[in-house]
């Protein structure tokens, strides 16, 4: 089975085999060292200094990633501009309102790109906001932000910038030179470990003014204890073993660039082949990921037909969120994923299609 869903993804046999190693124990030299190399290679991979960064392991999925950067980063007395176009910002402001943290949101269109302009006027009427919070690539709808364009307009705000890249760190650009504070994202995504460790990419300046509102997810705690080989709690200690295996297949294989690449051609195979098929990819290439795509559910066919009989070729494939579930469905091209298994989708749609 292979799993074309936004994470868990497709192992490699390499990360797989990964899993069975010997136990042990968090308070031992040996975990540290793991727990040493995972935080290195984190940082690595945009080739970040750890005197600079902090990469602060947690165990959780992507949103106590998300969750813990947004209530410890954002300092006791500021305040977030949260840009919102799909479910993953949504979820942010959730988070804010959870922890009663001053916020206001500029609200988009799930398929609509980011209105600079409505952010830009938004920083200019309101000088009481301190960050933005964004989503690299909103999953909802598989639209790549304009992060570059956000940033600008932060460094000229003199505002800090807080990204959710759960979905695309390891295998889009993120430039870390400008406002970014810091960057939520998780082990199985685009790094191809396996579900249960998330990490937070802190800037040291922004940890300093860190506040701690929440007892588990405290990315201040975390990261102390993490720079002096300690740890608070139990992580999930086989999901860091299959977390480091999967950061040195990352780099044997070329890194972010090269990962990128590799998507990009797959997302490109399936996109011919299902065009050819009469199935419409749903935004232009220009603002998609190579991460994932959504395409328009042909007339007619029900997402629940198409799953299942994919499903029983082999292949999962992922509904829309919301009101979008009866219009699109989304294939992720992350994971150990092979240009002759995009070969046997697009035949396993011909046969259900054409059926
Ligand atoms: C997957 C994802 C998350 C986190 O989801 P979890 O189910 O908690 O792993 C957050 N943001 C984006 C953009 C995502 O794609």
């Amino acid at each position: 089975m292979l799993l074309l869903n936004p994470g868990p993804v497709t192992l490699s046999q390499r990360v797989r085999r990964s899993l069975l190693q010997p136990d042990l124990c968090h308070r031992e030299s040996e975990f540290f060292d793991l727990q040493d190399e995972a935080r290195q290679r984190i940082g690595g991979v945009y080739g970040l200094h750890s005197d600079e960064w902090a990469s602060v392991l947690l165990t959780g999925s992507g949103t106590a990633a998300v969750e813990s950067m947004i209530a410890g980063l954002v300092p006791a007395g500021g305040k977030l501009l949260i840009v919102q176009n799909g479910v993953y910002g949504e979820r942010i402001a959730q988070i804010a309102a959870q922890y009663q943290i001053p916020h206001i949101i500029v609200k988009h269109a799930w398929m609509d790109a980011p209105d600079i302009g409505r952010i830009e006027a938004a920083l200019h009427s309101d000088k009481g906001i301190t960050h933005v919070a964004v989503i690299h690539h909103e999953t909802t709808t598989g639209r790549l932000n304009d992060l570059l364009a956000i940033d600008s307009l932060c460094q000229a705000h003199g505002v800090r910038l807080l990204v959710d890249a759960v979905s695309s760190f390891g295998a889009e650009a993120i430039d870390f030179s400008g406002s970014i504070d810091a960057v939520a994202a998780t082990a199985n995504k685009c790094l191809h470990g396996v579900p249960g460790i998330a990490f937070v990419i802190a800037r040291r300046t922004a940890l300093a003014s860190a506040t701690s509102r929440t007892y588990y997810l405290d990315v201040l705690r975390h990261a102390k204890l993490q720079d002096q080989r300690n740890t608070p709690f139990t992580p999930a200690v086989h999901a860091l073993y299959a977390l480091v295996e999967a950061l040195r297949e990352h780099s044997d294989e070329g890194g972010w660039t090269a990962r990128h690449h590799r998507y990009g051609a797959l997302a490109g195979q399936v996109r011919r082949g299902l065009t050819a098929l009469g199935v419409r990819e749903l935004l232009p290439q220009s603002m998609s990921s190579v991460v994932l795509r959504a395409y328009a559910l042909p007339i007619g066919l029900e997402y629940v037909h198409l799953h299942h009989a994919l499903k029983a070729r082999g292949f999962v494939i992922y509904a829309g969120q919301g009101d979008l579930s009866k219009t699109l469905f989304r294939i992720s091209t992350m994971g150990a994923l092979e240009t002759g298994d995009a070969d046997r989708l697009i035949a396993a749609f011909e046969s259900t299609l054409l059926k």
